[in-house]
């Protein structure tokens, strides 16, 4: 069984976008090509924003927002404890100084109370100057924009949304990639809406951010590429991967519609022995992964090993708080502000998911964890 599916959506895609693919090399405009701008359009007009901006990956995505807004040394930033290191790194390798946040137990999301916290700590401190909110929609459930939005008033902060995980997603009738005051994506090829490569985009309704980030992804071009007003990057969807997501686009409504289905049937099985995804009301998750939390680490590590002994794989979504990781480590934060996010760890793990998934699979999957509790 096989973690991910990527193959039967190629299987089903085939031919459309060996077509694409083949016409751009036909054509022989391989950077910032009309796919490229077709895309964004497209891409655009699905989570309803004006602007599209894209770029290299996820990462660079996130680089360009804080480099665009100036992010760097003296200034803090907030960030969950629990996500992937991309949301931070890039503000961190520009000198800003990353504080975590715990993580809510039900959402496994940034905890509204932590973060208000922390950003009064940091104000007490008086070292670094609050700056801007890094809003996660982790595993593609939305955080809680509003409460995020409440706390970034009353500080006055910025609010990125980093929706690397979440494209698909709806928060209150609100794609996820329109929740920030700027977003980011990745279409890496296991993200919901994924490329055969690395890609990535930023979105905003702003038309000064919009034409700062089209010169900073172009080597901060001016009005032409070689009068270069600032430093910027080398970091462009190129056009191979753009045909590809204009192909995949066209089904990940489906997709998604898929993807809960199938967690629907995970959950409601797997419900009366596991903690299973929590989505609020008016919400709907993009599932990148399906997570279940078991009642302990003990607990946990007796499932996994059962599940990867019949052959079926996990992974966990992410072994680490970002306060532990070894490059953090220096900035010594308690565990003492994290024990949601601790608990989270040691007890959570990803079963297999994708839109492919066959029903036999999960059953499979199902059984084999009904099995384990019989031997608890
Ligand atoms: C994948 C991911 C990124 C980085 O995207 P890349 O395209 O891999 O650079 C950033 N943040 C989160 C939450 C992610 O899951």
């Amino acid at each position: 069984m096989e973690f991910i599916n990527l193959k039967t959506q190629y299987e089903i895609l085939k031919d459309n976008i060996n077509n694409r693919i083949y016409n751009v090399m036909e054509k022989g405009n391989f950077i910032l090509s009309e796919e490229v701008a077709e895309f964004e359009a497209l891409i655009a007009d699905y989570v309803d924003m004006k602007y599209v901006i894209s770029c290299g990956n996820g990462t660079e995505a996130l680089q360009l927002i804080y480099m665009a807004y100036g992010i760097g040394k003296g200034d803090a930033v907030f960030c969950p404890d629990m996500t992937f290191i991309a949301s931070i790194e890039p503000a961190v390798m520009l000198g800003a100084h990353p504080v975590f946040c715990d993580i809510d137990l039900l959402s496994y999301n940034l905890n509204i109370e932590s973060l208000e916290n922390m950003v009064k700590k940091t104000i007490n401190d008086g070292i670094y100057i609050p700056k801007a909110i890094i809003s996660v929609d982790f595993l593609g459930n939305p955080s809680d924009i509003d409460g995020i939005r409440e706390i970034a008033k009353k500080y006055g902060l910025l609010v990125i949304e980093d929706a690397a995980q979440g494209m698909g997603a709806i928060n209150n009738g609100r794609k996820c990639c329109s929740l920030g005051d700027i977003s980011a994506t990745s279409f890496f090829p296991t993200k919901p809406l994924g490329c055969y490569g690395d890609g990535g985009a930023i979105f905003t309704n702003d038309i000064n951010m919009k034409n700062i980030l089209s010169s900073l992804r172009v080597h901060g071009k001016g009005k032409t590429k070689y009068d270069n007003v600032r430093i910027g990057l080398n970091s462009r969807l190129d056009s191979i991967q753009a045909a590809i997501l204009i192909e995949k686009l066209k089904v990940l409504e489906q997709e998604i519609e898929k993807r809960q289905e199938i967690a629907f049937y995970y959950s409601k099985r797997l419900c009366e022995y596991l903690c299973v995804p929590e989505i609020g009301n008016n919400m709907r998750s993009s599932f990148a992964q399906y997570v279940l939390m078991a009642e302990n680490e003990k607990q946990k590590r007796f499932i996994v090993s059962y599940l990867n002994d019949k052959g079926i794989p996990t992974l966990y979504y992410y072994p680490n708080p970002l306060h532990k990781l070894p490059v953090f480590r220096n900035l010594e934060y308690s565990d003492d502000y994290y024990t949601n996010t601790i608990a989270y760890c040691e007890r959570a793990f990803a079963v297999p998911f994708s839109p492919y998934i066959k029903k036999q699979e999960q059953d499979e999957v199902i059984d084999a964890i009904e099995k384990c509790f019989e031997n608890l």
